[in-house]
């Protein structure tokens, strides 16, 4: 018997529930496969940091299953479509008996893998799991068996659910016998490059270590730290859970190994951090339950009649960093020179798009899926809906986030917008969340862009503009 492990986004060796399966029977020969798509990346505007990320953990991936006695091969094609065929004519060529899976839930990617599986029909038998999540799409429901919509109750009820659950980790596969071929190493994708930078070193390991140092030193404080851009108060972990690196139940194992005591001290920084983690769940769950939300469709149907702005020269400047609110353009050349950003300020920096700048979530939503890192569907819409007022248990449209009184709580001496914004140097620490008005008294001339909307103006068109979608548009 063969059995063949397609790797997809759950690129590491522990806890890997496909390669832990296929690995079960002794005397089977055990084959991954990994299939770069770049043309569908493209359209799924994929970041080319995030490509580079995968490529430089498939290199470190393919010499730890060798060493277990699995030959990674690394195939590229066009898109799923073409994959599909390549798929089932490796599994021929190669006579795979079995093809082993993790389910991803993104509306593509499920579709790809129904058509693999007819594909394969009376030939090669397929298993797939639920192994990206905590918990399966669809096994926190609401009494009446519906996905929940608001996360409150889901979070509870999911808690509920995850203590009668089993998820423990499952350990890397033993060493295989038998003779090993050398695959070719992965080649270099047909994709635009990107060099992933320094912050986040590629490989399980280096994720593993991350979640250990976090989970033991700083978790404690995450309820404090949290919110300041400034502060290195988070796990920096998204772009390993976004790829697969990382498991959520290797985070939720090493966070119960350091505090036991977790769910029961609802108050504790350990809480906090799990209440992030099942965030990240509720979107997944909520994705899988409404394919519509990967058609770029609102959850809250009215708002498609908002009447957004097409204005170019007002996009660029919030995709360049050149606003002239300063939280706002340190977050961006964060996220343009890094691939990461601060959730405080996804948050701060989604709302000035659609609430200040009256511009479509849809085209926030896209640079950023094509500069992050971390890019993953569900949270990345999730997180857009959230700030637009579109999406399920969404900020309320009339409640707006003031970007300068966020800056002023939030970056309070404007460590971080200093250290994005060199131009912003000399200014005082009290006048740095609106340097332009420092200038004025100073009569000075900064090297810096004066605001593109007045705050204040912009919110007034914006509950205009809702209240008339919401009215029938
Ligand atoms: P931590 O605070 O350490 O949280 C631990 C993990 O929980 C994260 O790694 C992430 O996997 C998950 N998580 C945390 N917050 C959220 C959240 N609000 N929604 C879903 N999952 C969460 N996250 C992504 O992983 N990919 C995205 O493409 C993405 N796009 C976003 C877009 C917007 C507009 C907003 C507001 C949020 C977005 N987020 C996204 C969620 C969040 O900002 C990041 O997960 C977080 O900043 C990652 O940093 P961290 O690993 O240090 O998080």
């Amino acid at each position: 018997t063969t059995h063949l492990v397609w790797l997809r986004n759950d690129l590491r060796i522990t806890d890997n529930k496909a390669l832990h399966a296929a690995c079960n029977e002794p005397d089977a020969r055990v084959l991954a496969v990994f299939i770069a798509t770049p043309q569908q990346w493209r359209r799924h505007d994929i970041a080319p940091r995030q490509a580079a990320l995968i490529h430089a953990s498939l290199k470190q991936l393919q010499q730890a299953l060798e060493q277990k006695g699995i030959p990674l091969y690394c195939h590229q094609c066009d898109d799923f479509a073409a994959s599909i065929d390549w798929l089932t004519d490796y599994c021929a060529k190669q006579q795979v008996t079995v093809l082993f899976y993790n389910r991803q839930y993104e509306l593509n990617e499920w579709r790809r893998d129904q058509q693999v599986e007819q594909r394969l029909a009376g030939r090669v038998r397929c298993q797939h799991f639920d192994d990206s999540l905590l918990l399966p799409p669809g096994s926190v429901q609401t009494g009446s068996g519906e996905m929940y919509k608001v996360y409150t109750p889901f979070r509870n009820a999911f808690i509920r659910r995850l203590t009668e659950s089993d998820v423990r980790c499952l350990p890397a596969p033993q060493p295989r016998a038998g003779a090993l071929p050398i695959p070719d190493a992965p080649p270099a994708f047909e994709y635009s490059h990107a060099d992933p930078g320094e912050d986040f070193p590629a490989g399980e390991q280096a994720a593993l270590q991350r979640l250990r140092a976090f989970c033991r030193q700083q978790v404690q404080d995450y309820l404090t730290q949290r919110d300041l851009p400034a502060i290195a108060g988070t796990s920096s972990l998204s772009p390993y859970l976004a790829i697969g690196t990382l498991s959520p139940r290797q985070c939720f194992n090493r966070l119960c190994a350091e505090h036991p005591s977790v769910l029961e001290e609802r108050e504790s920084g350990a809480f906090g951090w799990l209440n992030e983690l099942i965030w990240r769940e509720f979107y997944r769950h909520l994705m899988a339950a409404y394919p519509a939300l990967c058609r770029h469709r609102p959850f809250i149907a009215w708002t498609d009649k908002v009447r957004w702005r097409n204005d170019e020269s007002l996009l660029q400047a919030w995709q360049r960093g050149k606003t002239g609110y300063p939280i706002v353009d340190a977050a961006m050349r964060q996220l343009n020179n890094t691939g990461w950003m601060h959730n405080r300020l996804r948050m701060i920096s989604a709302s000035f798009l659609v609430k200040d700048l009256l511009i479509d979530w849809r085209v926030g939503e896209r640079y950023f899926m094509s500069q992050l890192l971390d890019g993953d569907l569900a949270a990345n819409n999730g997180g857009w809906q959230w700030a637009a007022s579109t999406g399920t248990d969404a900020v309320p449209y009339f409640r707006i986030f003031n970007p300068t009184s966020q800056s002023e709580r939030f970056d309070p001496q404007g460590t971080f917008i200093r250290k994005w914004l060199p131009e912003l140097a000399d200014v005082p620490d009290n006048d740095i969340h609106q340097p332009h008005l420092w200038a004025q008294k100073q009569q000075l001339v900064l090297n810096y862009p004066l605001p593109v909307v007045d705050h204040r103006q912009a919110r007034l068109e914006t509950l205009a503009a809702f209240e008339a979608a919401k009215q029938g548009g």
